[in-house]
């Protein structure tokens, strides 16, 4: 199946040309992104734009919108919260706050610790 992917358009310039990444969008139909530089970005404002839609959807649906490496928690939110108690419990690593998601760093050593909306570790000099 990987082949036919290949002969898809970019989504946003309709170019057909080889390579680029594959991804689900809003209507949950496959599309394609090219490498150009343009075409990354507009991807990657729509696609910080569908994980706002998806934790609104889950506030709504009072489901936990802690987000870890896998994705959302979507466990039952506590009574006029917006997360679960398992992560309602948990603090940032920076500044104390509630925590709303985990530092997700790969590398010689995984981060996972968690954080705020705000915070975020660079990793920069880490191995
Ligand atoms: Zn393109
Ligand atoms: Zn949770
Ligand atoms: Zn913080
Ligand atoms: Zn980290």
């Amino acid at each position: 199946m990987m082949a036919q992917t290949d002969y898809m358009p970019c989504t946003y310039c309709n170019s057909r040309e080889h390579g680029g990444e594959i991804f689900s969008g809003l209507d949950k139909q496959l599309h394609k992104v090219c490498w150009k530089e343009d075409c990354r970005a507009k991807h990657k404002r729509e696609s910080s734009s569908v994980s706002f839609q998806e934790k609104m959807k889950l506030k709504m649906l009072h489901k936990c919108y802690y987000e870890d490496f896998y994705g959302y928690c979507e466990s039952k939110a506590v009574k006029g919260g917006t997360l679960c108690i398992d992560h309602l419990t948990r603090r940032c690593d920076m500044c104390g706050g509630q925590a709303f998601k985990i530092c997700k760093y790969r590398g010689y050593k995984d981060c996972n610790k968690p954080l705020c909306m705000l915070d975020f570790h660079s990793h920069k000099n880490d191995p």
